[in-house]
């Protein structure tokens, strides 16, 4: 910055006003991480020439606030005298021009405010410091300082512990000498101790694509040589990788991959979970030679600096991340892979409503690179793109060597229905004791964590239910507690009945994971067993532990949620039970079939594995549904053709388009009278319908009391546009909240 032409004449805050007050300057617009979509003008000396991504500080009323340049200020009606200066600009890369765009997109597509979603794109604000390279101390020769500094017995200790041991940082040295900072740096002036400055080590090692991976399949030959052609090709296209659970998707995107390190590009692999992916993690280092950079919310706060600031300055080559990393800095991106990506756990329902895998679609193009969808059981959008030639595939209908599809068997229920009191049905139990007698491993399945999903009072049928949630307690018996499992509330069972007065008269209804646990403990008592649930695998060292467990057959009975559904190949599982496939029918929103369909079908993959055939029973009261009949007879285009058919005919997605209001406020009547309002302005449009307002299913919610309105419009509708002209102009009490959700994955 060069010197200011006016002298300061006052002390105190305005002396910084006066200091960056001088010509010329630039007028650039910046985007605070703010949930407002509008960016401000401010002023910046021209010597920081400020370019659209540049991330700087600057002063906003009180505070200071890191933000984003756009460009060019343009914002007429602020008169220069009143522009406040940028502070500085940060010692960090600027942001890809790819990634503001697909801020823009974002925000335009989910109606965001731009700062929101900015936000996102920013969340490591201390990335955005140069690193802060680490000191070490050593020790001095006597002859340099003797006679020249005093040796005190704390100095002396100092230098013992020098002398022993590894050069040490101050924080090291401090402790294991017992001495202040202050000491230190007394010894370090009068030269009886030398600082030396090291550079942090590499964090980040490079993936090596020359390394052999299996030898491929022909089919997987074929369909890998596709993949890495695209990648070469350079350009925006969208593959399915569309095959079987355990046909090689997964190898055959590591050739992708390779391909793209051969290109001297990055890569960007999208996965659900990651923290149950300790199995995928050792097989890209079996592939790969070093683990690849990792994302996630639960980072340590180094860990994700450095690898946001790697991402940027190019260091990190393969990146595996949840959702959220699909608005990392890469500049030189060459592929992006969603693995699973059917899940909607890719559909962020808070905040930014966004789904992680249309936007990777965004960004791809943006970037104009290729980007590859991958599942067993796509998403009937991915389907439909397919079948209408906007989206390229790649098939894989054969599990490599001698592992077979599991066989898969209904057991319907209303004729085989098990005894009062349990949940597993005579063939089933037949079935897992068949299992434990060849010696090999069954896995229950039930997507319910917990002992039991309701509580009721035998005497008067009162239910127990969150106080501030429109739900049951669910009962956590391992844990002594009631809990809501949306808001988190928990408590433990009352002794009376809070309706009827009745003493000890709750009883548990249905079953949940803990409650199965008891039975299987009650039948078969010498099989060990194991949990595994969010509530049991609390992180990836538990995950990794289970994993491990069952491959060495320390375990005969796993009892599951959907954490066992994924991605493990344990080898001695031949026996898959589902407890109760009709589960995800319920409710019945518009995917309930489609995620049944999915998740079933990826139970079902855990089975047979390796060389010994697996078999999977479901037990449904609705054996003749479409899903069922689809799962039992392992034809999926039987499923999706059924689906299909059912949203033409409704005119939903992806025939048609779809919106979901929310408006919550602290109390029913206001809420009441702000979906009023909000109804009342409803445009009258052909071809857009609007259902509602209507009491939202879980009508309370963390307190608040919720309003649902549903748009419906056909595919050529810009249903955004008509939602923008719309809510817009409303004005809302400050206590009231409206939440849009375009395309929503929840209903409730
Ligand atoms: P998917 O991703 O389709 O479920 P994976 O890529 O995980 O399938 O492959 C399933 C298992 O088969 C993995 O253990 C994988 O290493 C192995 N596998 C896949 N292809 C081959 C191959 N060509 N040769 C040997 N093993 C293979
Ligand atoms: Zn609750």
């Amino acid at each position: 910055m060069s010197a200011p032409s006016i002298r300061p004449i006052r002390t105190g805050p305005i002396v910084t006003d006066l200091l960056s007050f001088h010509d010329p300057f630039d007028r650039v617009s910046v985007l605070l991480p703010l949930p407002l979509d509008a960016a401000y003008d401010y002023k910046a000396d021209t010597a920081l020439a400020l370019e659209r991504g540049d991330v700087v500080e600057v002063p906003l009323g009180q505070r200071r606030m890191i933000g984003v340049v756009l460009g060019p200020g343009g914002d007429e009606s602020v008169p220069e005298e009143r522009l406040r200066a940028v502070i500085r600009r940060l010692d960090t890369p600027r942001l890809p021009k790819t990634v503001i765009d697909l801020v823009d997109w974002t925000a335009a597509w989910t109606l965001a405010p731009r700062g929101a979603v900015v936000r996102m794109a920013i969340s490591t604000p201390s990335a955005f410091e140069p690193p802060v390279p680490s000191v070490v101390h050593t020790a001095r020769p006597e002859a340099d300082w003797i006679g020249q500094a005093r040796l005190t017995p704390a100095r002396r200790r100092v230098l013992s512990v020098l002398a022993d041991g590894p050069a040490l940082d101050q924080k090291d040295l401090t402790r294991e000498a017992g001495v202040g900072p202050s000491l230190i740096k007394g010894m370090i002036e009068s030269g009886m101790i030398e600082p030396h400055t090291v550079a942090p080590a590499p964090p980040f090692a490079v993936p090596d694509g020359t390394r052999d991976g299996p030898v491929l399949t022909g089919e997987q030959r074929v369909a890998a040589a596709a993949l890495a052609g695209r990648v070469t090709a350079d350009a925006f296209s969208v593959t399915a990788v569309d095959g079987i659970t355990g046909s090689g998707k997964t190898e055959v995107y590591f050739e992708a991959i390779a391909a793209a390190l051969a290109a001297g590009k990055q890569a960007l692999v999208l996965l659900p979970e990651i923290a149950l992916s300790a199995e995928w993690l050792e097989r890209f280092e079996d592939r790969f030679g070093v683990e690849p950079a990792v994302w996630h919310s639960d980072l340590k706060p180094r860990v994700r600096r450095e690898t946001w600031r790697a991402v940027a300055e190019g260091t990190v080559r393969v990146l595996v991340g949840a959702r959220s990393a699909l608005f990392l800095p890469f500049t030189e991106l060459g592929l992006i892979v969603v693995d699973e990506e059917h899940e909607s756990a890719y559909k962020q329902e808070d905040g930014v409503a966004y789904h992680a895998r249309d936007m990777a679609v965004v960004r791809a193009r943006l970037e104009g690179i290729p980007i590859a969808l991958v599942s067993a059981t796509p998403s009937l959008e991915t389907v439909e793109n397919v079948r209408q030639g906007r989206y390229g595939a790649v098939h894989l209908t054969a599990r490599p060597g001698s592992a077979t599809l599991p066989e898969v068997a209904l057991i319907d229920l209303r004729r085989h229905g098990p005894e009062r009191g349990t949940f597993l049905s005579p063939p089933l139990v037949a079935a897992i004791q068949r299992t434990l007698d060849e010696g090999e491993q069954a896995m229950l399945f039930l997507n319910r964590r917990g002992y039991a999903p309701l509580t009721l009072c035998r005497s008067c049928g009162h239910r127990l239910e969150c106080p501030n949630c429109t739900a049951w307690l669910v009962e956590h018996r391992l844990l002594g507690r009631l809990v809501c499992h949306h808001c988190g509330f928990s408590g433990r069972l009352p002794k009376r009945c809070p309706s009827c007065e009745a003493e000890d008269s709750f009883v548990a209804s249905g079953p949940g994971v803990e409650r199965l646990a008891e039975e299987v403990l009650t039948r078969f008592p010498d099989a060990r067993f194991q949990l595994a649930s969010s509530d049991t695998l609390t992180g990836p060292d538990k995950a990794a532990e289970f994993v491990r467990a069952v491959r060495a057959r320390e375990i005969d009975i796993v009892i599951g949620t959907q954490v066992v559904a994924k991605g493990h190949n344990f080898p001695w599982l031949t026996l898959v039970g589902v407890v109760d496939a009709d589960l995800g029918l319920a409710g019945g929103d518009l995917r309930a079939s489609e995620r049944t369909y999915q998740l079933l079908h990826q139970v079902a993959g855990r089975a047979g594995r390796a060389e010994r055939p697996g078999r999977v029973l479901l037990q449904t009261h609705a054996p003749e549904t479409p899903v069922m009949q689809a799962l039992a007879a392992g034809d999926r285009d039987a499923f999706l053709d059924s689906e299909i058919q059912q949203r033409k005919a409704a005119g939903m997605p992806p025939y048609g388009r779809l919106a979901g209001i929310v408006i919550s406020a602290p109390d029913a009547e206001r809420a009441d009278a702000a979906a009023r309002t909000v109804a009342r302005a409803a445009p009258r449009l052909n071809g857009v319908d609007i259902l509602g307002p209507a009491p939202a299913p879980i009508t309370m919610l963390r307190g608040r009391h919720r309003r649902r309105l549903l748009v419906k419009t056909g595919r050529q509708v810009n249903i955004q546009q008509v939602l923008r002209d719309w809510l817009s102009p409303i004005k809302l009490e400050t206590s009231v909240r409206l939440q849009v959700d375009v395309d929503p994955y929840s209903f409730m």
